[in-house]
């Protein structure tokens, strides 16, 4: 599934008043760090990684009083002096309705994740890493030379270390850890002819996000419309989400215009009290890098660095 960067100043703007100003920039630091690592390890076209820049599409004004600020903060990070640049003329540009101002990002990239795991795999398998698909970790014993994991399948295997890197999974294992299970509906579009969009598009905090794939969109997101049946580890689409998204792609994105839907599902991710990710040494030889927001693909690179330095 195409990913992005998904820097949106009205989100950046709720983290800063909840998680505080520091801990809002030090994530978007380790996510512009991360897309830089994943090109550094692998060539951009095995997992169609493209800079396409990025829109945030507006209904109010209040982002836009606060653009220089988030500009001033970010330059630390993208070394730009403005990082987001109001762009009101993508609204008529791409044909959008219900739109008041759009801001444009161009440090914005999207990817596609399944390539880039799949160039992943490669790569660690290439190292003797050995990846033991469909075993589920039932439960795990910790003694003073090692810790004795037992399977699903009635096996015990043994380890000197253990990581846990099992985000919105982790309840049943490491039970301490406040980390709840968010689904996130998509649904993508038969091919639309004449499609105008070309970039990676936000709205609503980044609730809503969506994408030209050649001349289909991808849109994901309506989350917020009905945010207690989403809390859940169950990754089916349903209903009431569906339409939402429907309704958005037929009232703002493509007003007026009716299109066929080819394909839906549904991921999920994992959330907790605020974004920051959980990172921690659990025991003498247990750790974790969990709970990672709905923005794991950016921050797994750095995620992955800190815990080799931990273990
Ligand atoms: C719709 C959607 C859109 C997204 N968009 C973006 C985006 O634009 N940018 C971005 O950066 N991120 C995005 N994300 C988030 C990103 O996909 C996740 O943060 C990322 O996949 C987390 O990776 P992870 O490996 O930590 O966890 P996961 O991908 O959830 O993997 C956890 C793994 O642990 C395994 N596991 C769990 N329990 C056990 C057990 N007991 N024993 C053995 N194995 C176990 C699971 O089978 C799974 O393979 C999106 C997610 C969704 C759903």
């Amino acid at each position: 599934m195409p990913v992005s960067l998904a820097l949106v100043v009205s989100e950046i703007l709720s983290d800063i008043e909840t998680m505080g100003a520091d801990k809002a920039l030090q994530l978007i630091s380790w996510r512009f760090e991360g897309l830089k690592i994943i090109r550094q390890h692998f060539n951009d076209i095995d997992f169609d990684y493209y800079n396409t820049g990025g829109y945030e599409l507006l209904n109010n004004n209040a982002p836009l009083e606060q653009l220089g600020y988030i500009n001033g903060l970010l330059y630390t990070i993208t070394n730009a002096t403005e990082t987001f640049v109001q762009k009101d003329n993508c609204i008529n540009d791409f044909g959008f309705a219900g739109i008041t101002h759009v801001l444009e990002n161009r440090f914005e990239g999207a990817l596609h994740s399944g390539k880039l795991l799949r160039a992943l795999l490669q790569k660690v398998i290439s190292m003797d890493v050995q990846v033991m698909f469909g075993t589920e970790l039932k439960s795990f014993e910790e003694n003073n030379d090692e810790i004795a994991l037992h399977t699903s399948d009635k096996r015990t295997l043994f380890t000197q270390q253990l990581v846990f890197c099992t985000n919105a999974f982790s309840k049943s294992l490491l039970p301490e850890i406040a980390v709840v299970p968010a689904r996130g509906q998509v649904l993508l579009t038969e091919p639309i002819p004449g499609l105008k969009l070309n970039g990676v598009f936000h709205y609503d905090e980044g609730f809503y996000y969506f994408r030209n794939l050649n001349d289909r969109i991808l849109l994901g997101g309506a989350r917020n419309t009905s945010i207690e049946t989403e809390y859940t580890l169950d990754a089916f689409t349903t209903l009431p989400i569906q339409q939402a998204l429907e309704d958005f792609l037929s009232k703002v994105v493509l007003p007026g215009q009716r299109v066929a839907i080819q394909q839906r599902w549904a991921g999920i991710m994992a959330m907790g009290p605020d974004k920051s990710p959980v990172l921690k040494q659990l025991t003498e030889r247990t750790f974790c890098s969990v709970r990672l927001s709905g923005m794991g693909v950016a921050l797994a690179p750095m995620m992955g660095k800190m815990l080799a330095e931990m273990v």
